[in-house]
């Protein structure tokens, strides 16, 4: 196994966990998985969660001193904003012409919806769901831009979920550093170098164990997933939403190969551990050390771009999880009987928007969202319960597909905008026992 690229042992380790978890349920042996094997895939997401936020400190504050000059980052954050919103805007058209086109929520029959409204409609998951969506929709309009300026970066840098604040306290320290003496300067560049390079190294190693953490979190997914027949049901719904997420593949593709004048396939090979982790996973946030890695040594990406580029897009670029919104919202719609007009698709594009900028990077977040999207057609709120639970059923499989092309459409603008800038080199792929062997000889 050691010999094979670490995509394969990925793939491996998933295909196993899944096989795992089918015969495991077959045989009642859930507990087993639950007790026994599920332990590491949680350990494994937990070392990623704890690098994250050092990640991002030391590689972004190193990225803008190296800019040497405001105005380039001042640049390179124009573009990325733009470009994350325009290919968000992108997603969501896709969604909805796809969902308009073959319509899924017309072959819904009463009886589906029946019984999907009794196994999940009081389900404490969906009620949480409405509960957080009510408290993020009862803020004001500026209230995210409150949100992104800490008051203590601290406590920032303690909660996994205020990433946007650490990204903002990593960019006013990087200026710091930019409009100091360079001479005082260095030695804090020289460290934060340092630290970064660790960082990356502890990337390596907790890579080391992701073939056996994805067959742990796969046999997991499989124990506790749903009943086949209903996850049926929902089949045409659920080919929708996964025909868009191909469509947005194709685009980054065609970007990769026409733009940035690589072949697609490199590309993929390139940055599919960090594929397979987001599928794995569900949330780009504890993928986001290995797609910095990916994108960095083995893209070619420059630091100073990947290093503002892919922190900002984990939290406020998900090009798959919006897509899904926009073609939830309307399945919903059509299944329960609430018309929608044209205008009302115009709300979608433009909630769905704001909800993709908004949503955590972190499990079933979109459904969160898509709440506030329905909210924002009028949609009837005795009925939201009701919504969720039509596509509850298939959530998370889906969940783990957005959350693959929310992690690709990151690594394409990282890779788009350091072409742009002439940022884009030549792969330096670091293995994690490059020195250790030295080390161990000498
Ligand atoms: N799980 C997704 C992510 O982390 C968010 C979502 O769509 O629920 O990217």
């Amino acid at each position: 196994m050691k010999n094979l690229a670490l995509h394969w042992q990925i793939l491996i380790g998933m295909v196993l966990g899944i096989i795992f978890g089918i015969i495991a349920s077959n045989i009642g042996i859930d507990w087993f998985v639950n007790d026994w094997i599920a332990p590491l895939g949680t350990i494994f997401i937990k070392l990623l969660k704890l690098i994250a936020i050092p990640l991002i400190l030391a590689s972004l504050i190193k990225g803008i001193a190296d800019l040497q000059d405001i105005s380039k980052f001042s640049a390179i954050g124009g573009k990325t904003i733009l470009i994350y919103i325009c290919s968000t805007l992108i997603a969501i058209v896709i969604g909805l012409t796809i969902v308009n086109v073959v319509n899924p929520g017309d072959g819904i029959s009463q009886a589906t919806i029946d019984t999907l409204t009794e196994n999940y409609a009081n389900s404490s998951s969906i009620q949480k769901k409405m509960d957080t969506a009510n408290s993020t929709a009862d803020a004001g309009p500026l209230q995210f831009l409150i949100d992104i300026v800490p008051d203590n970066i601290f406590k920032a840098t303690a909660d996994n979920g205020s990433m946007l604040q650490v990204i903002f306290f990593a960019i006013l320290f990087g200026i710091g550093l930019l409009l100091i003496d360079p001479n005082k300067a260095k030695p804090v560049i020289d460290f934060v170098d340092g630290f970064n390079e660790v960082i990356l190294k502890i990337v390596d190693l907790i890579m080391l164990i992701a073939p056996y953490a994805v067959f742990a979190l796969l046999a997991k997914v499989i124990v506790t997933s749903n009943d086949p027949d209903l996850l049926l049901s929902l089949l045409t719904y659920a080919a929708t939403v996964v025909a868009g997420l191909l469509c947005m593949v194709a685009i980054y593709m065609t970007i990769i190969a026409l733009y940035v004048k690589k072949s697609p396939l490199w590309y993929l090979k390139q940055i599919s551990p960090a594929q397979l982790l987001a599928f794995s996973t569900s949330s780009s946030a504890a993928t986001l050390p290995v797609t910095m890695e990916r994108v960095t040594e083995h893209v070619g990406v420059d630091k100073e771009v990947s290093s503002f580029v892919l922190p900002v897009g984990a939290t406020i670029n998900m090009d798959g999880t919006s897509l899904y919104q926009a073609v939830a919202a309307v399945f919903i719609c059509t299944a329960l009987k609430h018309d929608i007009t044209f205008a009302d698709q115009l709300t979608i594009v433009l909630t769905a928007l704001l909800a993709s900028i908004g949503s955590a990077a972190v499990p079933g977040a979109g459904m969160v969202m898509l709440v506030i999207v329905l909210e924002s057609i009028g949609f009837p709120a005795d009925k939201l319960a009701i919504g969720l639970a039509l596509i509850f059923a298939v959530d998370r499989p889906l969940d783990m597909c957005r959350t693959v092309i929310n992690v690709t459409g990151d690594a394409t603008v990282a890779t788009m905008i350091a072409k742009m800038e002439g940022k884009l080199g030549t792969p330096k792929v670091k293995d994690w026992d490059d020195h250790y062997q030295k080390t161990a000889t000498t």
